[in-house]
């Protein structure tokens, strides 16, 4: 049996997302359908439009969804009918990553979050009877309706039952990334000084794990002068300008070096810059998304002789379920305040709150789909 839902498609950089009808398949056993409260709108969606990651197009996007589950598949067990969830993105279950909770680097990332279809081809949605590009990250939440799967949905905690699910929809994305960097990956270690490059999402998600992780000073730069007023308020103590010498006021402030330096740009000049600001056993995490062409070098004494580190990280090692309940614990807790970056938008505005993102009016817009 399909289920009919409205989706926004992606045709590519040179026309809008269309909201258009769409018809979702029947559900596999490990498949859970969802109804969209709300998706957040991140810069993965944007790269995808501009033919920068194998996903192909025309395509259904999204992949911040929250909503509320209408129905489950018999081996289902992550949540039920009536539930109100949250999604990420998706895993295979069974390589050396997924084997030990690292499903952020699963062997099959590819096939499970980026081919357009299930993992074994099968397409989700279709338009008209004609298979549609879908199942993005596990999900393509742009839609009132979405295929979402066993290992990618996790069920909102009863004692978040208070805070909106259109709040907590961008959870599992960006802002997972930038505070997984800090608690998952890098571990930072209370009363050392941190820098975050870019002031993003995912650096603002940053900053506020930065202060829960107890690092000191927190050091964020940018070079749009409002989101430095607003990581001030997040938990950043000194906010530099990228553009008037940011490293020399960081050397200056920190002479011993930083315990971290966390690149969000992906600019190579950035990242060796800050990797030159590393104390020693300092370690410089990097998550920006750069050029396929770009290499970026470091001084071979200075990187092994004081025990530095150099380290990728995808989707902050997040495990997905407990850590993005460990996230909500923390926002009820008002250490996690990452509403403050939200801007909410119509489903149908879905084009203007792309131009929002993009032009830096808003952090993190977030469409509202439907009633909670
Ligand atoms: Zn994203
Ligand atoms: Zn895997």
């Amino acid at each position: 049996m399909t289920t009919t839902a409205r989706a926004a498609i992606c045709h590519g950089s040179d026309r809008p997302f269309e909201l258009t009808e769409v018809e979702l398949d029947a559900l596999r056993p490990d498949e859970l359908r969802v109804r969209m409260v709300a998706c957040g709108i991140c810069h993965t969606d944007m790269a995808v439009r501009d033919a920068q990651l194998p996903m192909p197009l025309p395509a259904v996007l999204g992949h911040e969804g929250a909503g509320i589950v209408e129905e489950v598949g018999s081996e289902v067990t992550v949540a039920k009918a009536g539930d109100r969830v949250v999604m990420s993105f998706n895993s295979c279950g069974d390589c050396p990553s997924c084997a030990v909770d690292a499903p952020t680097y699963c062997y099959n990332f590819l096939p499970h979050n980026w081919s357009g279809t299930r993992a074994d081809g099968d397409p989700t949605v279709f338009v008209g009877g004609k298979p549609m590009n879908a199942n993005f990250f596990g999900q393509s939440s742009f839609a009132t309706h979405a295929i979402a799967h066993q290992r990618n949905v996790v069920r909102v905690p009863d004692d978040a039952a208070g805070i909106p699910l259109e709040r907590l929809a961008p959870i599992g994305c960006g802002l997972m990334t930038g505070a997984g960097a800090v608690l998952r990956s890098m571990e930072v270690r209370s009363g050392l000084p941190i820098a975050i490059f870019g002031a993003g999402t995912v650096g603002m998600a940053a900053i506020m794990a930065a202060k829960i992780a107890g690092a000191d000073p927190i050091i964020a730069v940018d070079v749009n002068d409002e989101r430095l007023a607003l990581v001030r308020e997040l938990g950043a103590t000194h906010a530099f300008n990228g553009k008037e010498d940011a490293i020399g006021k960081i050397r200056e402030l920190c002479p011993q070096g930083l315990g971290y330096a966390f690149d969000t740009t992906g600019i190579n000049t950035i990242i060796q810059d800050a990797w030159g600001l590393l104390a020693p056993m300092g370690i410089c995490g990097i998550v920006g998304a750069s050029d396929p062409a770009d290499m970026v070098s470091f001084n071979e004494a200075a990187f092994m002789g004081g025990g530095r580190r150099v380290m990728g990280i995808l989707g902050g090692d997040s495990d997905v379920g407990s850590f993005l309940c460990e996230l909500i614990g923390y926002h009820l807790e008002g250490r996690f305040p990452f509403d403050k970056m939200i801007g909410y938008f119509e489903f149908s505005e879905i084009n203007e709150a792309i131009e929002a993102s993009e032009t830096g009016t808003v952090v993190k817009p977030v469409l509202r789909i439907g009633q909670e």
